[in-house]
């Protein structure tokens, strides 16, 4: 599996996303899964208030582009190098819709307009 180099983008919705589960401890502030996704900011570090300096990692259904390089389980039961605490699963994107009640768009949303 190779490792991203955060640069690409998303260019069309994908079929899969990966979600992060409670299993994610952050890695201790180093989260081992990040460098393998190619899409920058695609997996972003969420503080825990309650317990600094811990936190978590969670990944924008905006830009996900479902490649699955960030999980460990691979088909029929194969590992790949992906977050080593397996707390990362793919969902279909029709489910994280229905449960979000968005539709997600092909493309990511432009940045905010900097004011001023
Ligand atoms: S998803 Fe896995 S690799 Fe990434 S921060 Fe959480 S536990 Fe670590
Ligand atoms: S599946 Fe994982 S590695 Fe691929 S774009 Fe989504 S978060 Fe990044």
């Amino acid at each position: 599996m190779s490792v991203g180099d955060g640069k690409a983008t998303r260019k069309k919705r994908p079929r899969i996303l990966a979600i992060t589960t409670d299993c994610c401890t952050g890695c201790a502030g180093s989260p081992a899964c990040i460098e393998y996704c190619p899409i920058e900011a695609c997996m972003f570090w969420v503080p825990d208030e309650d317990h600094p300096p811990f936190g978590r990692i969670e990944v924008d259904p905006y830009l996900c582009i479902g490649c699955q390089k960030c999980i460990s389980k691979g088909p029929d039961g194969a590992f790949l190098d992906g977050c080593p605490w397996d707390a990362i699963e793919m969902i279909p994107t029709d489910d994280w819709e229905a449960m979000h009640e968005i539709a997600l768009p092909d493309l990511p949303p432009p940045p905010p307009a900097i004011a001023g």
